[in-house]
């Protein structure tokens, strides 16, 4: 039973939240689903509705091929400006549309790690903490495999994530590139990008930054910070839909000097020209490939109008909020029943999810998705709790928390 004190502290927080409203502009948010997981798929906007079945009718339907010239081949960048303005603090002309992340995060990476080992033949090492999402590391093993160069593990603690010693400890004369999550996407641990940018660049090393777990639910200021490179998923606090294409940032100060792997047509500085050879385009467009994926561009543009509206600031306070109340509640119903907090305890050093850990937890999952409260499991024993600012309310944080309580008791039962 949920007790009358926290009920009543979840109502005061949703009647305070000034972004409150938002979640009613989201499909399915009127019913008593609980949704833990929009930190890796954000519900769909009610505006996507209409916006998809317009596209479909008007645009592909009523344009057809013309399409292309009168706007879809401009969209990436469109759009990818749309989130360098609203959400990862980046002037135009450095953001773009692309492939998935993890095609984008080997084009960039191995561009950077190319240009690096060519200024300077002694930096062949690309360094990532062994904790980061499973495809950076896989990238980064793949791409020292193919170009002779090495991997620098950072061992960093589960519960947090790569930490400025961590970095300086790892980095020298013979880095080429670091690979670093601004958020972890198992313990929600918040980078300081400013500082490791800084680390690494004092070190000789360019950064790629994966944005994934930040756009949409930190600030994140690229050029403000000196970001060299950054990739971020589009599907999670952006909304775009099941498989939704990535971002790629690219500070204007490197595009012209980094080349990467996959030369298509869509790169090339003439598209239309269809030339002997590859001549790649100047700024963003050579780091595209092939044909866009449109489609899957659509439904992210409803969110980002929605964060220009509320503002990143004003989302990762109530991100704060949700996430110091979600802590709140499990060390007042969740640690007498043995669960730990898989995250960091100071909000200033914590992302927009928070990881509650119990041997029973990917049991407790399962048995919540069938009573529709939607969180999920990440190995050793985490629970994932996800609060998307725009779509979580305090009291659907508390429903849902109370929901865990259940489940772990009825298993020790
Ligand atoms: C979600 C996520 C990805 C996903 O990559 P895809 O290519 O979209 O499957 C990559 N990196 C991190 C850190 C993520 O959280």
């Amino acid at each position: 039973m949920i007790s009358d004190d926290l009920a009543a502290e979840a109502s005061s927080l949703d009647a305070r939240d000034a972004l409150r409203g938002f979640r009613d502009r989201f499909v399915g948010a009127d019913s008593p689903l609980v949704y833990f997981d929009g930190n890796s798929l954000g519900r769909p906007p009610l505006a996507t509705l209409a916006r998809l079945e317009d596209f479909v009718r008007d645009e592909w339907g009523g344009r057809l091929i013309r399409g292309w010239d009168e706007s879809w081949m401009g969209l990436p960048f469109a759009i990818g400006d749309e989130i360098g303005r609203v959400a990862i603090g980046a002037a135009p002309g450095q953001t773009t549309i692309g492939d998935s992340t993890t095609v984008l995060l080997y084009k960039l990476v191995r561009a950077a790690f190319d240009a690096q080992c060519a200024a300077d033949p002694a930096r062949v090492e690309i360094v990532v903490d062994r904790d980061n999402f499973p495809t950076d590391r896989y990238i980064v093993d793949g791409i020292a495999a193919e170009r002779g160069g090495r991997v620098r593990w950072i061992e960093v603690d589960r519960t947090a994530g790569v930490d400025a010693d961590g970095l300086r400890a790892a980095v020298g004369p013979e880095t080429a590139v670091v690979l670093l999550s601004q958020v972890a996407y198992r313990s929600g641990h918040l980078a300081d990008a400013e500082a490791l940018t800084t680390i690494a660049r004092d070190a000789g090393a360019l950064t790629v930054w994966d944005l994934c777990h930040s756009a949409g639910s930190v600030p994140v200021r690229a050029d403000e910070w000196g970001f060299d490179l950054a990739v971020g998923c589009t599907y999670k606090y952006l909304n775009g839909g099941p498989g939704s294409p990535a971002f790629a940032y690219v500070a204007e100060r490197h595009q012209d000097s980094l080349a990467q792997p996959i030369q298509g047509w869509m790169g090339t500085a003439d598209v239309f020209a269809m030339g002997p050879g590859y001549r790649p385009a100047d700024g963003m467009r050579r780091f595209l490939s092939g044909t866009p994926p449109v489609l899957g561009m659509l439904a992210m543009q409803d969110t980002l109008e929605m964060i220009g509206e509320a503002g990143i600031d004003a989302i990762r306070d109530k991100s704060i909020a949700l996430t110091e109340f979600a802590v709140r509640v499990s060390d007042s119903i969740l640690a007498p029943l043995g669960v730990t907090l898989a995250s960091p305890r100071d909000p200033s050093q914590r992302g927009g999810h928070v990881t509650l850990a119990h041997p029973a937890m990917r049991e407790v999952t399962a048995r919540l998705w069938s009573q529709d409260v939607i969180p999920d499991y990440r190995d050793p024993g985490g629970l994932r709790i996800g609060l998307a600012p725009l779509s979580t309310s305090f009291t659907e944080t508390l429903t849902g928390l109370d929901a865990v309580a259940a489940a772990l008791r009825a298993i020790a039962a």
